[in-house]
């Protein structure tokens, strides 16, 4: 039986990840390419298709034998495969389903890159023989992405899965990049997480700590928390109490098999996920106490695998 092949593709606002794969879901080949956002981005989707092109020629990879490309862009998607808008890639509105099918002449679909992350840790990482599960990517920014029977939640407008737009503190008074006030981001990303410890030095009287303002990161706090500084592991607390909380409202909505934890800040490790469980248990609903709370095992891969996901119906 002659082979079909699926490829993924992550665009992002710099680096494009790619990966050309076995239709059964072996990884053949994985590489990068950088992103052009010059004038609106206009050059991002043929090259894309040249990338392609190129990948099929030098596998001798006839175009009937491929099923499809999946792709993930860093804004809303619609069921129909059209971007709403992404700020990174200098997009407006766009048909990148329609767009790229004619230039490749085969089946695309496109999900938001929080989505094909968190189905990529479902299909080949920490999620894997799930059928649902929550992403929660700790980063500059929090992303999300929520899988149900083993499909995407994008929801009315694309924002489904918007987790770190979670409100968790209507008493905030700085505000969020959404234009909001208090939401989960605010408090978990790196740079919230940072802003948050830096408020409570400055307002710290009592405590002996080695941690100052200047040069403050989360890696520092991490280790200086690892170090038994109780100021930082107080900023630990803090972060483990609010995602905690908001892990506990999401298990009463979505009632995942498993939540992932991914992002830059997750490679504080084991700490991270302790402090978060510790405080999930504590707030969880009764039937959802032993969802388990683990780290992400992809890294940047998760996005291509989730890409090759989307092009194969899941059973
Ligand atoms: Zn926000």
């Amino acid at each position: 039986m002659v082979e079909k092949y699926i490829f993924g593709i992550d665009i992002g606002g710099t680096t494009c990840k790619a990966g050309l794969f076995l239709e059964k879901g072996e990884l053949l080949e994985k590489w990068e390419f950088p992103t052009d956002i010059s004038n609106q981005g206009e050059q991002i989707l043929p090259k894309v298709a040249l990338e392609i092109q190129h990948k099929l020629a030098e596998y001798e990879i006839k175009q009937i034998d491929v099923v499809g490309v999946g792709i993930g862009v860093p804004g809303p998607v619609s069921e129909d495969g059209v971007v709403n808008g992404c700020v990174n890639l200098g997009w407006g509105c766009k048909d990148v389903s329609l767009e790229l099918r004619e230039l490749v002449g085969c089946d695309v679909k496109v999900d938001n890159d929080a989505n094909v992350a968190a189905l990529g840790e479902l299909l080949a990482g920490t999620g894997q023989g799930k059928k649902s599960l929550i992403l929660i990517t700790l980063g500059t920014g929090v992303g999300g992405g929520i899988i149900i029977d083993g499909k995407s939640s994008k929801g009315a407008h694309g924002a489904a899965g918007e987790i770190g737009h979670m409100l968790v503190n209507p008493l905030e008074e700085q505000c969020c990049g959404c234009g909001r006030k208090g939401c989960l981001e605010q408090y978990v990303s790196a740079t919230g997480m940072v802003r948050m410890g830096k408020r409570m030095i400055r307002e710290n009287t009592v405590i002996p700590t080695r941690l100052v303002e200047e040069g403050l990161n989360t890696k520092l706090i991490f280790e200086e928390a690892n170090k038994n500084d109780q100021l930082a592991q107080l900023i630990v607390e803090e972060v483990g109490d609010i995602l905690g909380m908001a892990i506990a409202n999401l298990g009463v909505i979505v009632d995942p098999e498993i939540v992932v934890i991914g992002g830059g800040v997750s490679h504080a490790g084991q700490i991270l996920i302790d402090v978060i469980t510790k405080h999930f248990q504590k707030y969880a609903f009764h039937a959802c106490k032993s969802t388990p709370i683990c780290l992400a095992k992809l890294g940047n891969d998760a996005g291509i695998f989730g890409c090759y996901g989307i092009m194969v119906p899941t059973k």
